[in-house]
């Protein structure tokens, strides 16, 4: 085999090690969980959340219901309630929503909200303050089980993924992994994230070690 034949292939070779090592990036805007407690309170007794369109992660959807967000030196309007309801309500923004909210927002895995702030959420005249739930979600990669070993990665990694956006490429550090059966593979960043990353839709990231 001649040099230049060698050199095509250890490129294509890892082109397709590459492929096979990205996963798709979202980009998600602020947005709340709500408990079945909750729910009652904002919409009534029962009220069933109304499907607008599903999301990537399986049975996650956007619903049609909008709320406010009143924080203690500004508020946020129109923000988006995802389905189906949990334990536990939570409040995801972006650190620049906690400016505007006047309100010190941690940075936090999805689910782990003990010692966070709280919030007031309103919808027309009816409103529920949690006493606490309000993170600035941590960067993270929802990892379906059958892809962990092929991105040599394990649940509760913390990793360093490349984002290559439009002029303006990115490494970001601190990002978690979590592996679940239930997940499909793509990477969640914030908006603020999103903006500092040149994010487009269709995205790839990749980790790097
Ligand atoms: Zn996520």
């Amino acid at each position: 085999m001649d040099d230049k034949l060698i050199d095509l292939l250890v490129d294509k070779i890892s082109e397709k090690l590459n492929e096979s090592q990205s996963f798709l990036v979202e980009a998600s805007g602020r947005h709340v969980h709500l408990s079945r407690k909750d729910i009652d309170a904002l919409f009534g007794e029962g009220y069933q959340l109304k499907l607008d369109r599903y999301l990537s992660q399986p049975g996650q959807f956007v619903s049609r219901e909008r709320l406010t967000l009143v924080g203690p030196k500004g508020v946020l309007q129109n923000v988006v309630i995802l389905g189906p309801e949990r334990a536990d309500s939570q409040v995801e923004v972006s650190a620049t929503d906690a400016l505007t909210l006047g309100q010190k927002v941690p940075i936090r895995e999805s689910g782990n909200i003990e010692n966070t702030p709280g919030i007031t959420l309103v919808n027309g005249n009816r409103s529920v303050t949690i006493d606490k739930g309000l993170i600035v979600a941590q960067r993270h990669v929802h990892v379906a089980e059958k892809d962990a070993a092929k991105l040599n990665v394990n649940h509760g990694d913390i990793v360093k993924v490349k984002i290559a956006g439009e002029n303006r490429s990115l490494i970001f550090d601190d990002v978690v992994i979590r592996v679940s059966e239930k997940f499909a593979t793509v990477m969640h960043i914030d908006y603020d994230e999103a903006n500092a990353c040149g994010f487009t839709k269709g995205i790839k990231g990749t980790i790097v070690k």
